[in-house]
């Protein structure tokens, strides 16, 4: 698995500072982040997003690629509506080899269960070669591919779905992959825009308590979850 921020809203944080202090200037905006200092940014940021108008950190988008993760994890991400996607296409790809899955930790560690998860994978890929050989094009041969094919896919989002993201996908009850993907994409964004992601993470690090009710994992030790959050 690969994830790296390729690009962003030039000075996050200087531009949503400045659009913030555009609801109560007489100037326009243009002439604001002119004359605007990242520090006196940070602050308005801090301020104006603290009493719950987040709307201010849209104006900041950052764009990822995920690479080299499984289908079972990018239909979850795609969950996700405020982003932009592209996707690498099972149309023109060939998955003609191991090379061509995920492996969950899980089976990796277990040697039963990981012969018997590359078994199958073999007869999925010889089946899938045959399917092609007897014309069937691979539009159609991709029928036969599971939830562990590889796959890239470039993400777009603005600062206020990230941490929505976050919330949801850094948790513990999030599945070890997208909450793997999520994790990293927190870490790479909070060295670009840390005021707009001090906080963030799950939510019982950025809300203060757990959402999940009864479905909260026992494994989960808030104490230790804060203190990896923060320093990450
Ligand atoms: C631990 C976990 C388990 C899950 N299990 C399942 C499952 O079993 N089955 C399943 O189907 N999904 C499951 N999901 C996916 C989940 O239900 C959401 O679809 C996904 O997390 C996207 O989140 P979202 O809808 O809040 O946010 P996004 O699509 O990221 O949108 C952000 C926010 O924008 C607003 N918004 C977006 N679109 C609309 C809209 N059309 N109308 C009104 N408001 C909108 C909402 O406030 C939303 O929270 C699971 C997610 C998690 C984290």
């Amino acid at each position: 698995m690969k994830v790296k921020l390729l690009r962003y809203t030039p000075d996050p944080e200087l531009l949503c500072g400045a659009a913030a202090l555009t609801s109560s200037r007489s100037e326009g905006t243009s002439q604001i982040i002119e004359k605007l200092d990242l520090e006196k940014a940070r602050r308005v940021v801090r301020r104006v997003t603290g009493y719950g108008h987040e709307s201010v950190i849209e104006h900041a988008c950052f764009t990822f690629s995920i690479e080299g993760v499984s289908r079972a994890m990018t239909h979850q991400l795609v969950r996700h509506r405020i982003a932009s996607y592209t996707q690498q296409s099972q149309r023109y790809v060939t998955y003609d080899t191991l090379e061509h899955y995920v492996v969950p930790p899980s089976i990796a560690q277990n040697v039963e269960a990981r012969k018997l998860f590359e078994h199958a994978l073999s007869q999925i890929s010889e089946t899938y070669r045959k399917l092609m050989e007897h014309g069937i094009p691979k539009e159609d041969a991709r029928f036969i591919l599971p939830n562990a094919a590889k796959t890239n896919i470039v993400v777009t989002m603005n600062a206020r779905e990230l941490k929505h993201f976050f919330r949801l996908r850094c948790c513990q009850r999030s599945q070890w992959e997208i909450r793997a993907v999520a994790i990293e994409m927190l870490r790479q964004v909070k060295k670009i825009a840390p005021v707009f992601f001090e906080n963030a993470g799950p939510s019982c690090v950025e809300l203060g308590f757990c959402p999940e009710g009864a479905m909260k994992p026992k494994t989960c030790n808030i104490e230790e979850i804060r203190k990896r959050f923060k320093e990450l």
